[in-house]
């Protein structure tokens, strides 16, 4: 018997386990657990939490659709893999790869448990477009590589010669197995996340990722070099939320995307983005700990709940934030000016408004969300330089020069002329340009401050 955990990886196609089990010819026993620290502080109440869940009862669907058996469980990943070699013959535990501090310690412990309990623990890579080990060998380095466009030349070049098609095998080739009635009693998905469960993708209503895929290749993938930063156009894929849950593999979307006879060089740059951030979290060795390394002592958290709120002053910020918190999304373009204007012109750690997004965005992901946090306030590999500030004012008269981004979300600056609309507000929490001018010197500071005895200053509370 093979116990197959899914995580993010909520799909029943292109499944590198699936192959494995196949391959094995064994009966399957497939679980997805819900584990209380994941969901803590009533996470499935967020957009974040309310999109994983909604895939979740999505793959459940997907399931019973083919006659094959997934069972949902609550609790420890430990406890329940203990549980479950009792009550069956499990001889290997198969898992795809994730790469978060979290789940390192997570699979190092189930890894434990497993030779303790005799079962073979495999672990597949599953989320990247390139293997970074391969991708180095294949390049000849031992260094990684820290600026983007190298990195994406070589990458490029590597998915041309190397590229790892999607897996064959399908869920309907495989033999899942029933769970002991006593075991999904005990690991029972608790009322109110098991009615979250049920309300995200109620029954008939499943998530269809590939036709996201197909809808924006067929009508946007054309106009996206100059859609993209357009964000009132709306002319990008959202394909992110159903990527980072796993709906849909990389592996999928690359190799649909070079089907296509031209204009796929703009998109394919942003999908080399989400590798680069994936492959620092596996080789930058401080991705997850850049705070600890720098000195954020001289910034603090005056004006982060205004920000959170949308209550700046500043139209463009403020019009983000309520998209934000009302639908779960907000372009790429808005996320880097909100993310610049929280960290440099009000000088809040990163830190406060990664947490914020990981709540807030439906498309979540930790390694991608702190890769664009890192980027925006100067810090990891090729973010942006310290002394580049984007000016909000300017950003949103250029990729929205009526404004109509704004009128949608502040409705109460709807009757305002072109010209003024983008302005800051009588009202707006601090000035452009001197807490730009501020932010210069103390991020100078900042990066100067590496290696320094640095007082872990925030990472306590939150
Ligand atoms: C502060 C900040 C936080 C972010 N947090 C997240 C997050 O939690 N989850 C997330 O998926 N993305 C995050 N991003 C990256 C980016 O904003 C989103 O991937 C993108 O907006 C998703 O929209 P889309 O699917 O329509 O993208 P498209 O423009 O259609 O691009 C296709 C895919 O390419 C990848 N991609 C696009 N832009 C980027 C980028 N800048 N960096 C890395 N990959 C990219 C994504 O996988 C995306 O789905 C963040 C960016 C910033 C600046």
């Amino acid at each position: 018997m093979i116990l197959f955990i899914h995580r993010k990886d909520l799909r029943t196609t292109d499944l590198p386990a699936f192959d494995a089990i196949r391959a094995a010819g064994s009966r399957s026993l497939h679980v997805l657990i819900l584990e209380p620290f994941l969901l803590r502080k009533q996470r499935y109440l967020e957009h974040s939490g309310t999109n994983f869940l909604a895939h979740v009862s999505s793959l459940q669907q997907a399931y019973s659709l083919q006659g094959k058996q997934l069972h949902i469980l609550y609790g420890e990943p430990d406890t329940i893999v203990r549980r479950l070699s009792e009550a069956y013959p499990v001889q290997e535990l198969m898992i795809h790869a994730d790469y978060t501090p979290y789940a390192l310690h997570r699979d190092q412990s189930l890894r434990n448990t497993s030779a303790e309990l005799g079962i073979t623990f495999k672990l597949y890579h599953d989320s990247m477009l390139c293997d970074p080990e391969d991708f180095m060998e294949w390049c000849g380095r031992r260094e990684s590589f820290k600026v983007f466009t190298p990195f994406y030349r070589r990458w490029r070049s590597y998915l041309a010669e190397r590229f790892r098609p999607p897996f064959s095998s399908a869920l309907a080739e495989l033999e899942t197995s029933a769970l002991v009635e006593q075991i999904a009693q005990d690991f029972m998905v608790p009322e109110e996340v098991q009615r979250q469960l049920d309300q995200t993708a109620p029954d008939g209503q499943m998530i269809d990722a590939s036709r996201s895929l197909e809808h924006f290749l067929n009508l946007n993938l054309q106009g996206y070099p100059k859609s993209r930063d357009r964000y009132a156009l709306e002319g990008t894929s959202r394909i992110s939320r159903h990527l980072n849950t796993g709906a849909i593999s990389a592996r999928t979307v690359y190799s649909r995307l070079t089907q296509e006879e031209a204009g796929i060089e703009e998109w394919l740059r942003q999908l080399a983005w989400r590798d680069f951030y994936l492959y620092q979290a596996r080789l930058d060795t401080d991705f997850f700990s850049y705070e600890k390394v720098y000195d954020l002592g001289r910034l603090g958290t005056k004006y982060f709940e205004a920000w959170s709120l949308g209550r700046t002053g500043i139209p463009v910020i403020d019009a983000a934030m309520t998209q934000l918190n009302e639908t779960g999304w907000m372009p790429n373009r808005l996320r880097m000016i909100t993310a610049m204007f929280l960290t440099k012109n009000l000088g809040c750690p990163f830190i406060y408004g990664e947490r914020y997004f990981r709540l807030k965005l439906s498309d979540y992901d930790n390694v991608l969300n702190r890769g664009g946090w890192l980027w925006s306030s100067s810090l990891g590999f090729d973010a942006s330089p310290y002394f580049r500030i984007m000016n909000p004012v300017t950003q949103s008269q250029t990729h929205d020069p009526s404004g109509s981004y704004i009128r949608t979300w502040l409705p109460e600056l709807a009757d305002l002329p072109d010209k003024t609309i983008h302005l800051p507000r009588p009202d707006a929490i601090v000035d452009l340009k001197s807490s730009r001018a501020l932010a210069f010197e103390i991020y100078k500071e900042i990066l100067n401050s590496k290696g320094a005895s640095v007082k872990p200053a925030f990472g306590n509370e939150l």
